[in-house]
C-alpha cells in the first residue's frame, strides 16, 4: 500500500529529517488558503493511491502567483483522471524548494534483506545511474562513503555554496533507523533537495 503524502511525510519528520511546508488541497479555494500560508512560489501536486510518477502525467506544477496556482490546480486534476477513476483526488500544495536533487531508497533484497541506497536524483535519477548501495543497518563512516563514492562529495564547496553534508549523514542514518524499526516495504525520498536545508520534496513509502 502506498502511503498518502501527508502520511509519508510525517514518517519521515518523526525521524527528524525535514520537510517542505504543505498541507492537502481539494479545490482551488482551498489550494489558494494553503498557497497563502506556504508562501509563493508553491508546488502543486496530485497525491493519489494510483499515481507513482506524477511528474511524467504533468501531475506536478509550480505556480508563482494565484492565478497560475488555480489553472495548475485544474491541469493537475484533470491530468490526474485520465489516469485513475478514484474520485476523491487530492492536491498537495507544497513549497517550493531549490538546491541539488539527490535520491534516498530502500527496500528489501530477497538474498541481502533490507539495503539502502543514496545519489544523484531528481527526474534523471535512472539517466545519471550516479548511486550505491549498502546493508542495512549502516554506521556513519558507511554513511560517509557512501557520500564520497558520488558526485554528491563535491558538492561541499561547490560555488561557495553550503552543503552541510554531515546533514545527508544524518538523513542516511534516518532512514537505515526507520526501515529497521518500522515495517516497510519500499522507500523512496526522491529529490531530497540539498542547499541550506536539506528537504525531502517526494516520498513514496509503501508499507
Ligand atoms: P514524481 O517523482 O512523482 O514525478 P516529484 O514530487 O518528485 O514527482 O516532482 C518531480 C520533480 O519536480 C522533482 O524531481 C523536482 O525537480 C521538482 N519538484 C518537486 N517538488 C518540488 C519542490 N517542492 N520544489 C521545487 N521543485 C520540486
Ligand atoms: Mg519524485
Amino acid at each position: 500500500m502506498l502511503l498518502p503524502q501527508l502520511k509519508a511525510f510525517e514518517l519521515l519528520k518523526k525521524y527528524n529529517i525535514d520537510v517542505p511546508r504543505m498541507w492537502i488541497a481539494q479545490n482551488t479555494e482551498q489550494a489558494v488558503f494553503v498557497a497563502e500560508n506556504v508562501k509563493y512560489p508553491v508546488v502543486v501536486k496530485i497525491d493519489s493511491p494510483d499515481i507513482v510518477h506524477k511528474s511524467d502525467i504533468g501531475c506536478v506544477r509550480i505556480a508563482y502567483n494565484e492565478d497560475e496556482l488555480k489553472t495548475s490546480f485544474i491541469s493537475v486534476m484533470r491530468n490526474a483522471s485520465k489516469v485513475t477513476k478514484s474520485k476523491n483526488l487530492n492536491v498537495v500544495v507544497q513549497e517550493f524548494l531549490s538546491g541539488y536533487e539527490c535520491i534516498i531508497g530502500a527496500s528489501y533484497d530477497k538474498q541481502f534483506g533490507p539495503v539502502i541506497m543514496f545519489g544523484s536524483g531528481g527526474v534523471m535519477t535512472e539517466l545519471l545511474k550516479n548511486v550505491v548501495f549498502r546493508l542495512i543497518p549502516i554506521n556513519e563512516s558507511d554513511a560517509n562513503s557512501m557520500i564520497e563514492e558520488t558526485n554528491i562529495s563535491k558538492l561541499a564547496n561547490f560555488r561557495g555554496k553550503k552543503v552541510d553534508l554531515n546533514n545527508v549523514v544524518k538523513a542516511l542514518l534516518a532512514v537505515s533507523d526507520l526501515m529497521q524499526t518500522e515495517e516497510i516495504k519500499e522507500l523512496d525520498i526522491n529529490p531530497m533537495f540539498l542547499g541550506e536545508r536539506i528537504v525531502a520534496a517526494d516520498a513514496r513509502i509503501i508499507l
